[in-house]
């Protein structure tokens, strides 16, 4: 077998070809890089460069995984999000691009510089909380989730951005491990929201490998939206808001349940660059007004 990068690179894209991969050189890029420690410019400049045996085996090894359609993300054990590199393993779904809206969203609605309490419900890998507690140097970020396993990795996120000592992780199910008297000023989830008989037919990388419990979101995949609009005003301060990300095809549905709800007012809806709607926000009404 030809040792030389470039040989390496172009059979291995080939390979991932095959199976219909979206990026099949990309892919083949990271992973190379990835087992190298380098970055992707280092194949450019060494394109010529013989690599040994040991790497080569490790190397087709990655391509034959990800031609299975394990995400790169869970090969390498890292995922970029707003501008962050993220540990995740499979029990976090992958942070996704879509999700930086969501984050965005809350960077436009708040005032960066004031001493905000922020609750993130079902936070995974950490990606909206660890960003949040980044971006806002003052705020105080709880997240929540149900999975221990999860817990561990927004934990590890958190410390790996030195953020820990303005974050707090708390193992439970949504507003259960709350107590009534913590208000916070946004509440923020991307809850499981793929309606249960759709995620067979999502992606095998999706469906085979991402956690179940973060996608299924019951048989219309408005289960976790129906009990987070109930129980949010009760732990949102007056006049604070409530974000969520929705599945492209949710925003009436969800819309409604607001609006049946009379603790909110003024809901907007946000949509992302593909110009689909993404993020649902919510103020919740002085209580007087209720
Ligand atoms: N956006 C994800 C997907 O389409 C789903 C995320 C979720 O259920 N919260 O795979």
């Amino acid at each position: 077998m030809d040792r030389r990068i470039k040989e390496l690179l172009n059979y291995g894209a080939a390979l991932l070809e095959e199976n219909k991969s979206l990026t099949p050189r990309l892919d083949a890029e990271v992973l190379m890089a990835f087992l190298l420690n380098k970055e992707r410019s280092f194949l450019f400049m060494y394109p010529d460069n013989e690599l040994d045996d040991s790497i080569i085996k490790a190397y087709l090894s990655l391509i034959n995984e990800r031609k299975n359609g394990k995400p790169i993300a869970y090969i390498t054990s890292h995922q970029e999000f707003m501008g962050i590199d993220f540990y995740v393993n499979e029990h976090v779904l992958i942070p996704r691009p879509d999700t930086e809206i969501l984050v965005e969203s809350i960077l436009k609605t708040v005032n960066k510089e004031s001493s905000l309490n922020i609750l993130d419900l079902g936070c995974g890998s950490g990606a909206i909380a660890v960003s949040l507690a980044y971006y806002l140097p003052k705020a105080f970020i709880y997240g929540v989730d149900i999975e221990p396993d999860a817990l561990l990795i927004s934990e590890k996120n958190a410390k790996k951005q030195g953020l820990d000592y303005r974050m707090k992780f708390i193992l439970g199910n949504l507003f259960e491990p709350l107590t009534h008297n913590i208000k916070f000023d946004v509440i923020v989830s991307n809850p499981p929201y793929i309606p249960t008989q759709e995620i067979e037919k999502l992606q095998v990388e999706v469906s085979n490998y991402e956690p179940r419990a973060a996608l299924d979101g019951g048989i219309d995949g408005l289960d976790f939206y129906r009990k987070i609009i109930s129980e949010a005003p009760k732990y949102i301060r007056d006049g604070g808001y409530l974000f969520l990300e929705i599945g492209y095809d949710q925003a009436s549905d969800i819309s409604d349940l607001m609006s049946e709800n009379k603790s909110y007012t003024e809901t907007e809806v946000i949509k992302d660059l593909a110009g689909l709607d993404r993020v649902i926000r919510a103020q919740v009404q002085m209580r007087d007004e209720r």
